[in-house]
């Protein structure tokens, strides 16, 4: 069986993938989810021996960084089982980074054990420091774990970057209030242009759109921006501010100007290998996993999805309706 890296049709190495370990939430954010959800069967989803094959296998493809996300990755029960399971790899050295994007609600009890197993940073998803707003928006989340969470987070050595989806009409007014904050607590703060993701009923996300060329500018007012050229391969854009030293990230999906340098794919909860956040395209890996006890098929697969990997997505917000809109939540392909 062939290890060589994961290379796609556009001479992009894969490297980084980011695995879904489940698609159940404590939050009901309202951008995300609906507020009554059904969720898949137990026996849908990979189990955690599973995840640990399949992560593995990628690993021996040539990954560096896996991110755990979900719906709510600290929601899986055993999940330590699975980090301890990734740890393995980053002691071999075969895995550079092992990460998690969480809503933090969990955090306070996880994160000594999380940093334990080798994990460095977290990313946690936090929109609002009002608490009354914190509990429109997540519809089932409180403030107050959440930030004992992320002051766990930091009291165990864990980096911490707030990532804040902007929201017109809704956080417009707290930006200067959330780089503060996170200038004064040491985070990185990354801010996310909503995306049209599935049918959230009541909410509309054209609505709810706030482009970040417009919270940068108001940024601008205050800070003197400097860019940044480094990339993470993925959507994101850094600014340094001057007067704070901040860095602060804008993360654009909708512009396509990052898919020339993507270097992730995306499993799902259930096994579903998305080649690209914006495209139906994907592979089903739970039915290569569970076909053989071995892991030939599985890389096959693996291999055979890398060489459909489409050069970009077709988001596209400049219409009078969102055209490309995708048919699935973030909480199921884990944002
Ligand atoms: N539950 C975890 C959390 O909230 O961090 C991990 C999963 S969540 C789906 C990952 C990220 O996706 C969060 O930062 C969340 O704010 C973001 N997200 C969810 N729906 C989104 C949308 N429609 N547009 C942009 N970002 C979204
Ligand atoms: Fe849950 Fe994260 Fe989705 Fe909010 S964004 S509902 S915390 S999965």
């Amino acid at each position: 069986m062939t290890t060589a890296p994961l290379i796609d049709p556009f001479h992009r190495p894969i490297t980084y993938l980011r695995v879904s370990v489940t698609d159940r939430c404590d939050f009901r954010c309202s951008y995300c989810m609906a507020e009554h959800m059904q969720f898949l069967p137990k026996k849908e989803l990979l189990t955690l021996e599973e995840l640990d094959r399949l992560c593995s296998a990628f690993v021996r493809l040539g990954l560096r960084k896996l991110r755990v996300t979900g719906g709510e990755p600290l929601v899986r029960r055993g999940i330590l089982t699975f980090f301890q399971a990734m740890s393995r790899h980053l002691e071999s050295g075969a895995l550079e980074e092992l990460t998690l994007t969480t809503n933090g609600s969990q955090l306070g009890r996880f994160a000594a054990d999380l940093a334990a197993l080798g994990v460095r940073r977290v990313n946690v998803s936090l929109d609002t420091l009002d608490a009354g707003k914190f509990h429109a928006i997540t519809r089932w989340g409180h403030l107050a774990p959440v930030l004992e969470g992320i002051a766990a987070a930091k009291a165990a050595g864990l980096k911490v970057k707030i990532n804040t989806v902007a929201l017109k009409g809704f956080n417009e007014d707290e930006l200067f209030r959330l780089v503060d904050w996170c200038g004064a607590e040491g985070h990185d703060l990354t801010f996310i242009e909503v995306m049209p993701m599935g049918e959230m009923g009541e909410e509309i996300r054209l609505d709810q759109y706030w482009p970040l060329t417009d919270l940068r500018a108001r940024l601008a007012e205050r800070f003197t921006l400097t860019d940044l050229s480094e990339s993470s391969g993925g959507p994101a854009r850094y600014v340094r501010l001057r007067e704070s030293g901040q860095k602060i990230g804008f993360i654009t999906p909708l512009t396509h100007n990052f898919c020339e340098s993507c270097n992730r794919v995306r499993v799902t909860c259930t096994g579903e290998l998305f080649m690209c956040l914006g495209q139906e395209d994907r592979a089903d890996l739970r039915a290569a996993l569970r076909g053989a006890p071995d892991d030939a098929a599985l890389i096959a697969a693996i291999r055979a999805a890398i060489a459909r990997k489409p050069k970009g997505h077709d988001f596209d917000y400049t219409r009078a309706h969102v055209t490309g809109q995708m048919s699935r939540h973030m909480s199921h392909t884990g944002g």
